[in-house]
């Protein structure tokens, strides 16, 4: 660090110049982020200091994280969920998994994910002791249910669905799961990280929340489709004895205990997620999806006329194009166009997220720019 203090000018000069090199989101069609609605920003600044690692300290805040979860429980069909605001579905899916293995407390425990599951739950395999075992998929890339029943053994905690696949935007057979994991007496924990703030505003969606009995915890994700400031996720329960087997005791804090992985704890993205969600309200999401829907199509319909398949129709708003020699084409959009696509990974396609950043004339251009690079 430097002796002296440099001046706030030098600073933000300084800042200025590197935030401008850093990718701005209208040719980024391979993330899911966006811009944080202006109203969770200017809630998030206004609670900046408040750390609800030490909740006791600030009731205002803790209310209103009270407050996200119940509304994050309406949309999930939870009318009495326990949770908290995490820092997205990594720490989610961590926390879920973690509770289920406490509550069950037996040696060599496994758990059942999809094969498309997200490569946050090699981490937790990494981490928790918990053997994680792949099902396969089907031909749309949802989970085969006879490859999951097929990996249950008495050493099973419990099964994970997705719902809105990180690479396909798939949902994985809920009910299904739901009833499997009743029979078999074992936990379900649904990763709706994406699709939360997706599905629900569907035009026929399919059951994947607490409405089916099965389904033990949730993991939605405010920060993606949810329009709030990083880092927000929300973790629900439909049991509170999850979240009391993630209590570790705080001695020399305000509060007894703490259910939170990380100790210190953003209270300014749940402010930011309290006022976006009662800002838009179902209305303003079920506009935000529809809007990106649009795209979705035009995405779609721009492919097929240039010869380009989507690998499945698309369910939500991401989009798996099958273009020969994805990685080709992936490098040429990106050095001589500048967009940002990604691929999936089996099979490799030119993986595309339509989110609320991108617009008609984004598209347009997109379109014309894959045609050139595929040479069609
Ligand atoms: N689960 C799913 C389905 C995801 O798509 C993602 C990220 O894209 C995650 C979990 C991890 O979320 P985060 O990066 O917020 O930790």
């Amino acid at each position: 660090m430097n002796d002296n203090g440099v001046s706030e000018k030098e600073i933000f000069a300084f800042l200025d110049e590197t935030k401008a090199r850093d990718t701005t989101y209208e040719r980024v069609l391979s993330a899911m982020c966006t811009h944080p609605h202006k109203i969770a920003v200017k809630a998030h600044m206004q609670f900046i200091e408040s750390n609800l690692g030490d909740f006791g300290l600030f009731p205002g805040t803790h209310d209103l994280e009270l407050e996200v979860m119940r509304m994050m429980g309406d949309l999930m069909n939870g009318p009495s969920v326990h949770g908290y605001v995490t820092t997205g579905g990594t720490e989610s899916n961590i926390q879920a998994l973690r509770a289920m293995r406490n509550i069950c407390n037996i040696r060599n425990p496994n758990v059942i994910i999809p094969e498309s599951a997200h490569f946050s739950f090699d981490k937790i395999a990494d981490m928790l002791e918990i053997e994680i075992r792949k099902a396969a998929l089907d031909s749309e890339f949802k989970v085969n249910m006879d490859s999951m029943k097929s990996l249950v053994d008495e050493h099973t905690i419990g099964l994970v669905g997705i719902a809105g696949s990180t690479e396909f935007g798939q949902i994985d057979p809920i009910k299904e799961m739901s009833e499997l994991a009743v029979e078999k007496g074992i936990f379900l924990h649904v990763d709706a990280a994406f699709g939360g703030f997706v599905i629900p505003f569907l035009k026929n969606p399919p059951a994947f929340d607490f409405a089916l009995e099965g389904v033990t915890s949730i993991g939605i994700d405010p920060h993606k489709m949810g329009l709030s400031t990083i880092p927000s996720g929300g973790l629900l329960f439909r049991d509170l004895k999850h979240l009391h087997h993630l209590q570790t005791h705080t001695p020399y804090l305000t509060v007894d205990t703490q259910y939170s992985l990380t100790g210190t704890r953003s209270g300014a993205t749940v402010a930011g997620t309290y006022a976006v969600m009662k800002h838009l309200g179902n209305d303003g999401y079920r506009r935000i999806v529809d809007q990106c829907m649009e795209l979705t199509d035009m995405v779609v319909a721009g492919a097929r006329e240039i010869g380009i398949e989507p690998l499945i129709e698309p369910v939500m708003n991401v989009v798996a194009l099958d273009v020969p020699d994805a990685d080709l084409v992936r490098k040429r959009l990106r050095e001589e166009f500048g967009w940002q696509v990604s691929i999936t990974r089996t099979p490799r396609a030119l993986r595309l997220v339509l989110m609320p950043h991108l617009t008609t004339e984004n598209i347009e251009l997109f379109l014309h720019d894959l045609k050139f690079v595929c040479n069609l």
